[in-house]
């Protein structure tokens, strides 16, 4: 069921004279009437931008015919052919079993949107410390599992997930070994655990849970081991064949997962060593193999971005430690994303909530680009010839 932005535009028309919850209230007024009238109104996160479409042909193609049928409650969006919950660094403090009153908050909320699939950016438990025992590791798994994993699995919703440097990291030693390979082995046992079964469509889990890949009505996703800013050569050989592979051809969409993203988007995820290295040479590889998104974790802060031909969810933070963009001046809070995807179309829909007031994050308020220090990101539905100059002179520049 393709949604476009005309269809959108009627549906806000249609929120704002339904008096519906003060959040849709609030932000249907947000949205104003002083947008050009032929510049649409891109509700919320609702955005076409997808690879096809970027940057030539722009986001204003093809109007459908179809209606807006679909739900006009805001915080319970129209439902695409696939769903996904979009969730990311969900810890708190180091060695910490407990979790912060929006992770259980949103793992409560998440049923009632259906989801196809829950998909988590990484920074399930609080490691990467070393003076954490493996039963501190094996209790925070266990944590995780009463807050995070069982009323998943309780609700029948399946979890795809990448590790992240807090979970099991890969960051080695000077002399090649792994600094946290305590935390590496208990994770892989928490996950290969078949009483934590994430209830996947498994493609290939030879390497489960470092790096995996799964299907999902017609999307196929790939979790790399993302947890430090190198990706092996043995591992990117895999990636290569996994794309490479019948089931990621046949797929109408492919999700690559990690936790570290491929440009740093916030402060203090801007040093080298919070990405990842050889960014474009990732991204060219994921193009190549026409991947539509890059989810990553790891920067505490939500940035739907696309550079290239590649779209770049920044996934928001439910736990500890929002963290600001580097660019404007926008307070930095916690968010999760609805992911609606449209088959046929090969597009994405999203709807951004605020997890601690449910508000719904309007993506015209972000900024239009960041700089970042491994180049420019823009927002997924501006193209550079939207920018002013001004816009486009801007350079990367530390900040905190
Ligand atoms: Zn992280």
């Amino acid at each position: 069921m393709p949604f476009n932005r005309r269809q959108f535009l009627l549906l806000g028309g249609a929120l704002g004279g339904l008096g519906l919850s003060v959040a849709a209230q609030k932000w249907a007024a947000s949205q104003g009437s002083s947008l050009p009238a032929d510049r649409p109104l891109d509700l919320n996160e609702y955005s076409q931008s997808s690879p096809e479409s970027s940057p030539e042909s722009n986001l204003e193609s093809s109007p459908t015919a179809s209606s807006p049928t679909a739900s006009t409650d805001p915080l319970n969006p129209p439902r695409g052919d696939v769903r996904i919950v979009v969730i990311s660094d969900l810890n708190s403090q180091y060695g910490s079993t407990d979790y912060e009153i929006e992770v259980d908050n949103a793992i409560a909320r998440i049923p009632t949107w259906q989801p196809d699939l829950v998909l988590c950016g990484g920074d399930m438990v609080a490691g990467q410390q070393p003076s954490l025992t493996r039963s501190e590791i094996e209790a925070m798994w266990a944590a995780f599992d009463q807050h995070v994993s069982a009323p998943l699995r309780k609700a029948n919703i399946p979890y795809g997930f990448t590790l992240g440097n807090h979970d099991a990291s890969s960051a080695q030693a000077i002399n090649g070994g792994l600094l946290f390979g305590t935390e590496r082995e208990l994770a892989s046992a928490y996950w290969n655990d078949p009483l934590h079964d994430p209830g996947l469509q498994f493609v290939d889990r030879a390497k489960f849970p470092f790096y995996y890949t799964f299907q999902k009505k017609d999307v196929f996703f790939l979790s790399w081991d993302a947890s430090s800013a190198q990706i092996s050569a043995e591992q990117l050989a895999w990636v290569e064949q996994s794309l490479s592979s019948p089931a990621a051809k046949a797929a109408k969409l492919r999700i690559v997962v990690g936790h570290l993203p491929l440009y740093g988007i916030a402060i203090g995820r801007d040093d080298a060593g919070e990405y990842l290295e050889n960014a474009e040479g990732l991204r060219s590889l994921l193009e190549r193999h026409q991947v539509h998104t890059y989810v990553s974790g790891h920067d505490h802060a939500y940035y739907p971005g696309h550079k290239g031909d590649l779209e770049l969810l920044h996934c928001g933070i439910l736990g500890a430690g929002v963290r600001p963009l580097l660019n404007g001046d926008l307070s930095p809070r916690k968010t999760l994303t609805i992911v609606d995807v449209d088959l046929a179309a090969a597009r994405t829909l999203y709807t951004t909530l605020d997890a601690t007031t449910l508000e719904l994050v309007n993506q015209q308020e972000l900024p239009k680009l960041i700089a970042s220090p491994g180049g420019k990101v823009l927002r997924r539905d501006v193209v550079w010839e939207d920018l002013t100059p001004a816009e486009q002179a801007i350079e990367y520049a530390p900040r905190g």
